[in-house]
């Protein structure tokens, strides 16, 4: 895929993960080819749902890989409103 194909699909989809029904497996993050997911951390002292979260969307190209390999479809690739 050529940096002009990349921008041009990083122009239009974005990928928007359902933070409740997220179970926090990973393999969204391992499936991402660009590296921009990861698990966050936990906000509380035994907080035990950890979730997925989009920590470089600068280098996200809105392939929606890690939307089709999400396990229990927690993500959902959405129209990007460019800022
Ligand atoms: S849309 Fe593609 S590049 Fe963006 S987070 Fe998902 S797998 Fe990674
Ligand atoms: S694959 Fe789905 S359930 Fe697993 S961490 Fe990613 S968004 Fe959450």
């Amino acid at each position: 895929m050529t940096e002009q194909n990349k921008n041009e699909l990083k122009k239009k989809k974005w990928p928007v993960i359902n933070q409740k029904e997220c179970a926090g497996c990973s393999v969204c993050v391992e499936a991402c080819p660009m590296e921009c997911l990861r698990i966050g951390m936990p906000k509380f002292r035994g907080d035990i749902h950890t979730t997925a979260e989009l920590a470089k969307p600068d280098c996200c190209i809105g392939c929606g890989i890690c939307a089709q390999n999400c396990p229990i479809r927690a993500i959902v690739m959405t129209e990007k409103n460019d800022k």
